[in-house]
């Protein structure tokens, strides 16, 4: 199984795509969102994510928080500068007395995400799709390449965020040319890449930012402003990372309402602190900083050659566009309203377990549309659901099976094509049915194809054919592929939810489909052999026979399975001597 990462700046997420579905995992707690933060005891294991970043403030000294920007970097590179080493070598960071390099610090998260997915999937999970941003380098994508490979993953690709970003959005899907904005604002960087659709596979044409642009600065603006209304002299460092909490927490509460109080119990000395806040007045102290990326999309757009008006979608990613005034001001950059209808803080891990599907064979095709959203298939003799074409098959496709009658003298079949992800015909919905007629003959010895092919534009064709008179029927159905997306959902959740009655109910059929077959077969059996058998073995097998009878009555389903085991044993001899008058 291929997972796929966001290795992010602030956050990282792990997932993968299962029955159909790409799946972010959460941890034992249910969070899908592990800081990307790791502390080094002096003795012992280093401890990972939340629980590193709920004691970050005590261990400044052993805590490496945002590792990713010294990825792939030489000291007196962009972003080292207050880095103590010697210019032009690798970045090391000492902790504890030892030089750690990004590579070893990033692989403890994977390791962590590598351990969350595997105690949530119960199985190993060693191969991987990981994230970069779109402006990494060689170097710094082959540094995360051997962060993933430390980590016990073998690295299958290593993906652009904006890409991901793009593919989780369902982007591929639009028409060749497309082009499209990616704007990431997270935690601590921003850039706005511009990609254009070339043959179902995204281009990078440009991209722009700035390392040090992001939520946090946002925080720290907030916090200016709660310091200036406390009215507080100085700051002990301890202070300053609890009113750095508290403004962040304020500001992620107020992209959905419209104001707070914020309160900081015994900020000075025994003094708490309760200061009511509105999204009004943090926008004041955000728009300037969020302006700063205006700049940066202007000159994205303009490398690109792309003019905002050319875009075909703008979508927004990172935790912080989640603020209505990112929403706002983006509209306003672009002059066309983002679409919103990814969480911005999954889509790029969604984007690499897609990634992951489409290397593992379980999306054929990057267009994702392009797969049939149901089951298709055809009811059976007992009312079950025989599927042709499984659920999520890339189209077109074709498949068929071989079918023969149930019954002796029957003289046509009725093909009744179906849709869905039920076990019991009734349950799923008729797309169409139609008549095979074929010559009446014994049961068994009809034989007639039927085959379903999709073209690409999702029209179903349904061929039935009796192989022996060469008769056959085709009927085509519109209506296979382009099923609403709540239909789809509820039928999935149907098929979930009765999934023990649905299997329980299919046996059941099954076994009763058997025992209608077996009982009369038994019966015929005894008329004409039942003398050479001991009497009480007679006795054994017509009060098993009646048991069976019995059991189908009950419609339950092990009885009935039992019946049929001891029914079998019973008449093994039978059925041996049955075999050798027929072999002469
Ligand atoms: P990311 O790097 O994408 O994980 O984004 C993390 C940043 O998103 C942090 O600065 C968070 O404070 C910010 N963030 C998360 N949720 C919200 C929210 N509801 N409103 C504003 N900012 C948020």
């Amino acid at each position: 199984m291929i997972a796929g990462i966001d290795l992010g700046t602030t956050n990282s997420l792990i997932g993968v795509f299962e029955s159909g579905f790409p799946m972010l995992l959460a941890d034992t707690e249910g969070r899908r969102l592990i800081p990307s933060v790791v502390l080094y005891p002096e003795n012992g294991i280093p401890l990972i994510g939340r629980e590193a970043l709920r004691m970050q403030s005590l261990h400044p000294e052993c805590t490496v928080a945002s590792v990713k920007r010294f990825m792939g970097r030489r000291f007196g590179e962009e972003g080292t500068e207050h880095l103590q080493g010697t210019k032009g070598i690798p970045v090391t960071l000492p902790i504890n007395g030892i030089d750690l390099t990004p590579e070893e610090v990033s692989s403890e998260i994977l390791k962590k995400l590598k351990s969350v997915a595997e105690e949530r999937l119960g199985t190993t999970v060693d191969r991987a799709v990981i994230t970069v941003p779109a402006y990494f380098n060689d170097a710094q994508r082959a540094a995360t390449r051997m962060a993933g490979e430390l980590a016990g993953f073998t690295v299958e690709r290593i993906l652009s965020e904006p890409t991901a970003a793009a593919l989780a959005y369902g982007l591929d899907k639009l028409s060749d040319r497309s082009k499209v904005a990616v704007y990431d604002l997270g935690g601590g960087t921003f850039d706005l890449s511009v990609l254009q659709l070339d043959n179902g596979v995204f281009q990078v044409l440009s991209t722009h930012g700035d390392t040090h642009l992001g939520g946090d600065d946002l925080d720290e603006a907030i916090a200016r402003r709660l310091l200036r209304e406390a009215d507080i002299e100085t700051l002990t460092p301890e202070m300053k990372v609890r009113l750095k909490e508290a403004a962040r927490t304020a500001k992620e509460l107020l992209s959905s309402e419209d104001s707070t109080v914020v309160l900081l119990p015994f900020m000075e000395g025994s003094q708490s602190l309760e200061i009511p806040l509105t999204r009004a007045q943090i926008e004041e102290v955000c728009e300037p900083i969020i302006q700063r990326t205006r700049a940066l999309c202007l000159r994205a757009l303009a490398d690109a050659g792309v003019q905002a008006e050319q875009l075909d979608q703008l979508i927004l990613v990172g935790g912080s566009t989640r603020m209505p005034l990112v929403q706002k001001l983006t509209s306003e950059i672009f002059g066309k309203q983002p679409n919103l209808s990814q969480h911005p803080d999954e889509a790029v891990a969604l984007g690499a377990v897609l990634q992951a599907a489409i290397l593992e064979g379980n999306l054929q095709n990057v267009a994702l549309l392009d797969v049939t959203p149901l089951s298709l298939g055809i009811e059976t003799f007992g009312g079950l659901m025989n599927v042709i074409i499984p659920r999520n098959t890339t189209i077109p496709a074709k498949a068929g099976e071989m079918f023969t009658n149930a019954v002796a003298g029957q003289s046509g079949m009725k093909i009744i094509v179906l849709q869905g992800e039920r076990e019991l015909a009734s349950d799923n919905w008729m797309l169409g049915s139609f008549e095979i007629p074929f010559p009446p003959s014994q049961k068994g010895a009809a034989r007639v194809g039927v085959q379903f092919s999709i073209d690409a534009d999702g029209i179903l064709q349904v061929l039935a054919r009796d192989t022996s008179a060469g008769i056959e029927k085709i009927v085509e159905i519109k209506s296979a592929v382009e099923v609403s997306d709540e239909a789809v959902e509820a039928m999935l959740a149907g098929s979930l939810e009765h999934a023990f009655e649905d299997m329980d109910a299919r046996i059941f059929t099954e076994a009763r489909l058997k025992a209608e077959e077996m009982l009369p077969a038994v019966e015929a059996a005894l008329d004409q052999l039942g003398s050479e058998l001991p009497e009480s073995e007679v006795l054994d097998i017509r009060q098993q026979s009646s048991e069976v009878e019995a059991a189908l009555k009950s419609k339950e389903t092990t009885r009935l399975k039992q019946a049929l085991a001891v029914l079998d044993n019973a008449t093994q001899t039978l059925a041996t001597k049955l075999l050798e008058k027929a072999m002469g």
